[in-house]
């Protein structure tokens, strides 16, 4: 091993550069990551490695050790980082990395920086009562979830490798364990801002708001008020994520404030699901028993947390109290209409609209409607409906997404005289609508039973063709038809548990 660790300083197959680390030292705890007993590399994702300018042969060669932590690569500066928040509406002063270690920092292909964060590599400060570790299950879940918001297009962390470690972990049961090892843009969240206000800590949220600005939005530096114009670039962004989850039919399951990040991206895919049969108020989560974190409840409770973020701005954007309340209200009022403007757009390309009419958001909504009470599948019917843009004799398939027909027909008719008004041909609106609506999404009953053979069998062999189907969800991919199928009712499952 020691001959390994020479090669990777020789190779320097990680160009680090670590900026978090550079931070005032109450942000994070420098932690190195737990020794793994048997580690063995489920999966590497080579195009995200290439990607992030890693050395990708010796990741294939020395990849289990170093994703599960027992070799740090040269440049490392392992720490976890401290952060607190809202948990289903009840503040935590103190949260952070509990069972999760950044290694660092690198400038990718593109010059965007990038973090490389273990998840499930130890004990650390933050662990409180928990183990750091992770299971298996949760782990295959993320890699899956976050590699098909990427293909779909939803802004996402992302998964560079799963690597089992060869030691069981203790939940309700005895699971084996694994480390995930995720990439994001940055992992300052919400709540990363709380923990500083909640100290009273200005000197803190200041310094962390200037660096989220460095590096997430440089171009506000000179802005007449750079912190307003984060509090509102931050909005925007989330505005724009989380109209994106309801385009695709996801629901994240747990909003808290330190689940949401202040880059834009999806982040800790704890029990998130995909809905299958339409219905605003669907909750897979089994800790979320209200339905605070319903389907259809996730712009509001975008705008919740996003007050929340706005709190903690207050000192910074005006040393007059008033005044600053009265600035961060304006910005956290415009958030309704920016969500509205960002998922009517988005449902107009979903129903094949290109041009802009009063009647468009009633049109849609007509749908949404239709798809409840008829109990269609949200995906297959916006795919089918894609379809028929283009093609009648796609009509039936359409129509047996409904349980009554006829309803769907009435629909049908309002949506053709729309279409009249627009100019495309039909073959470009059909192409367009194939873009946006995709054919395969990561159903939850797939994933459950890719996760399942993997720990019954140690068969990998589902979540392999998972993540390949997925890899091009908006292609209709006949070979793998059958993942476009939603759960026979025995294969339904309507529960989904977070990984710790
Ligand atoms: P999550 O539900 O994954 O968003 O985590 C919420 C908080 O609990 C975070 O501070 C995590 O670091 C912490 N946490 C979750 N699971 C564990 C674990 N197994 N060991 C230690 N801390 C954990
Ligand atoms: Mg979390």
């Amino acid at each position: 091993m020691s001959q390994t660790l020479e090669d990777m300083r020789d190779s320097a197959a990680f160009p680090f550069d670590n900026s978090y680390a550079r931070l005032p030292q109450h942000f994070f705890a420098r932690q190195t990551p737990s020794q793994a007993a048997e580690p063995w590399l489920i999966k590497l994702n080579e195009p995200l490695a290439e990607e992030l300018g890693l050395d990708v042969a010796l990741l294939r060669r020395d990849g289990a050790e170093i994703f599960s932590g027992n070799m740090l690569p040269d440049g490392a500066d392992p720490l976890a980082m401290a952060y607190a928040g809202h948990q289903f509406g009840g503040f935590v002063p103190q949260l952070g990395d509990g069972r999760a270690i950044l290694l660092g920092e690198v400038v990718d292909r593109n010059g965007q920086r990038r973090d490389i964060q273990l998840k499930g590599a130890g004990q650390t400060p933050f662990s409180r009562r928990g183990d750091g570790r992770a299971a298996l299950g949760p782990v295959l879940r993320e890699y899956i979830v976050s590699e098909a918001m990427y293909a779909l297009g939803v802004p996402a962390t992302r998964a560079l490798a799963a690597v089992s470690t060869g030691q069981p972990v203790y939940r309700e049961s005895i699971l084996p364990g694994a480390v995930f090892t995720r990439v994001a843009a940055s992992h300052v969240r919400v709540g990363t801002f709380q923990f500083f206000t909640a100290r009273g800590d200005v000197d803190g949220v200041r310094a962390l708001a200037d660096y989220v600005i460095d590096r997430h939005y440089p171009e506000l530096r000179d802005a007449g008020n750079p912190y307003v114009a984060l509090f509102e670039a931050v909005c925007e962004r989330q505005a724009a994520l989380i109209a994106k989850w309801l385009h695709v039919g996801f629901i994240h399951g747990v909003m808290n404030t330190d689940n949401m990040t202040v880059s834009g991206e999806t982040i800790d895919f704890g029990p998130c699901a995909f809905m299958d049969v339409y219905d605003p108020a669907t909750v897979f989560s089994s800790i979320d028993q209200q339905g605070r974190y319903a389907y259809a409840n996730q712009p509001g409770i975008g705008q919740w947390n996003l007050a929340r973020l706005g709190e903690t701005l207050l000192p910074l954007i005006d040393a007059d109290t008033e005044k600053a309340v009265e600035a961060a209200n304006v910005v956290i009022g415009n958030y309704g209409e920016r969500f509205q403007t960002h998922w009517l757009g988005g449902m107009r390309e979903k129903i094949g609209l290109a041009s802009v009419e009063d009647g468009d958001l009633d049109l849609v909504q007509s749908f949404l409607a239709l798809m409840q009470t008829q109990q269609a599948d949200f995906t297959l019917a916006f795919r089918r409906l894609s379809h028929l843009a283009a093609d009648d004799s796609a009509e039936p398939a359409f129509l047996a997404s409904f349980r009554d027909p006829d309803a769907a027909r009435a629909w049908l008719e309002r949506w053709r005289q729309r279409l009249e008004r627009e100019m495309e041909p039909a073959a470009q609106r059909s192409a367009a609508m194939l873009r946006v609506n995709p054919a395969f999404i990561p159903r939850n009953h797939r994933i459950e039973q890719a996760i399942a053979a993997a720990i019954e069998d140690a068969d990998f062999s589902l979540f392999e063709a998972l993540l390949t189907v997925l890899a091009r969800p908006y292609e209709d991919q006949p070979a793998f038809a059958a993942y476009m199928e939603p759960p026979k009712p025995e294969e339904r499952v309507v529960e989904t548990f977070c990984g710790t």
